[in-house]
């Protein structure tokens, strides 16, 4: 039977990049795939436009993952931001970088992210064998046996794996690869959602179904404890709320749910202006507007669709003119205006979740290697290690610098 030098498990932005650093080094690499295409999910990154990396420093990328985020600092530094943007430049690829340092390829299509990887996977003289997948590792003396299925095994002297997560189920990511760890002795932490969309108790976001808040502020409180949010997007949904802001603090929002069922969020819709401020401007528009209507005169300070819904919670009628309005009355809208009250009493399931937090330990994974340090010749990369770390591009990166770190390593050791 054949010997790979390395076989590389999944063809994701990980596994792609392993397989590609493995072969620069001459090795006689095969990646195996089981969709019939490379990528699946790097396609749909960023809404196809694929937010593959972020400007910030190396301190800053390992703040994102987390108290444990320097485990991946060797990782950073052997394929850091910018030696990502020259590895893709050097193939003509160009990127523009956007809000909080988000970094797009200037075509604005993830396609053009796979396009590159193809031609280095190619010239490295990788070979891919798409719709097969991985059931099993054994390992035999000094190679491994990977069970393919249907009595097929193939031979490798080190196995990189790289099979992703459990979210979004549909581009393959299933968690194949959690189940064939631990059954080679690995622990895998509990798989939680990282990055997904909150719900409610409150009936009435659903009316305000596609409605996006811009500019607007969070605090999150449970028990004496708060959780505040940067200044930024909101988007109601059916069953809740998402957007940017939403989902970056979901990380930490789900322990918290997990334990306490469910949590107040207050939103600042003027973040900017402090509340005796907007108290000035609601009067001079009031002394303006005198003989206006409550609910048109509302159209000033909220989005069309969610002027009935403050009407509705003050108990204000709709009706009345503004200088009517009581004391006690303007005072209940200026709150709702400067804390908006909603529950969050869960959180969609792991598949609807943009990345999985949890995965095999990273305590028993060599930082300078990304190999196992319960079976020798064993790699990790991607998303299948243990990370939660939020939007801006630090997913992607995260999977091409292990990824890199692992091909590297895994030749090295090679020879
Ligand atoms: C909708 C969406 C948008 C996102 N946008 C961004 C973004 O803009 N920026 C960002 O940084 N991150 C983004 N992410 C997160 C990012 O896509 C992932 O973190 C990243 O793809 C993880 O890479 P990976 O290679 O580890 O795993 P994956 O990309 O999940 O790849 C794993 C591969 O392994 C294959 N596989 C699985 N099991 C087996 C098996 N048994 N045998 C063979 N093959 C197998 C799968 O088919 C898959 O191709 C987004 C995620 C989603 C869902």
């Amino acid at each position: 039977m054949k010997i790979y030098d390395i076989v590389v498990v999944g063809a994701g932005p990980a596994g792609m990049m392993a397989a590609i650093r493995a072969g620069q080094y001459g090795k006689n690499v095969m990646l195996i795939e089981r969709n019939e295409t490379l990528g699946k999910k790097l396609k749909i990154t960023g809404s196809s436009r694929c937010n593959i990396t972020n400007t910030a420093p190396l301190d800053t990328f390992m703040e994102k993952f987390g108290r444990k985020g320097t485990f991946f600092r060797s990782a950073f530094a052997a394929f850091s931001n910018k030696r990502l943007i020259s590895f893709f430049g050097f193939k003509g690829l160009k990127f523009k970088e956007e809000k909080q340092g988000r970094v797009f390829p200037i075509s604005d299509r993830s396609r053009s992210v796979i396009k590159v990887l193809k031609e280095y996977l190619s010239e490295n003289s990788v070979k891919i064998n798409y719709n097969t997948r991985l059931n099993g590792i054994k390992k035999k003396n000094n190679y491994f046996s990977l069970d393919l299925g249907n009595d097929n095994y193939m031979a490798t002297k080190k196995v990189i794996l790289a099979t992703g997560g459990v979210s979004y189920a549909s581009t393959g990511s299933t968690g194949d690869g959690f189940s064939i760890a631990k059954k080679l002795g690995h622990k895998i932490t509990p798989l939680k959602p990282g990055m997904v969309p909150l719900k409610t108790t409150e009936e009435w976001v659903r009316d305000l179904q596609g409605i996006s808040l811009e500019d607007v502020h969070l605090t999150f409180k449970y028990g004496k404890k708060k959780l505040i949010s940067d200044v930024g997007n909101l988007i109601f949904t059916h069953f809740g709320i998402s957007g940017p802001l939403i989902l970056d603090l979901s990380c930490q929002i789900v322990p918290i749910i997990d334990k306490n069922k469910t949590i107040d969020l207050f939103i600042d819709l003027y973040p900017k202006i402090k509340h005796h401020e907007l108290k000035e401007k609601f009067i001079d528009e009031i002394e303006k507007r005198s003989k206006t209507e409550f609910k048109n005169f509302m159209r000033l300070f909220t989005p069309n669709r969610l002027i009935f819904v403050l009407v509705e919670l003050t108990g204000i009628d709709p009706k009345k003119k503004v200088n009517q309005i009581t004391k006690g009355e303007r005072n209940a809208v200026l709150n709702l205006l400067k804390a908006l009250p909603l529950t969050i009493n869960g959180v969609l399931p792991i598949e609807k979740a943009m990345v999985t937090c949890g995965g095999v330990s990273k305590n028993e994974i060599n930082p300078q290697t990304m190999e196992s340090k319960i079976i020798n010749g064993l790699y990790f990369a991607g998303e299948i290690i243990d990370f939660c770390a939020p939007s801006g591009g630090y997913n992607l990166q995260e999977a091409f610098s292990t990824g890199y770190l692992a091909g590297e390593s895994a030749a090295k050791n090679l020879e």
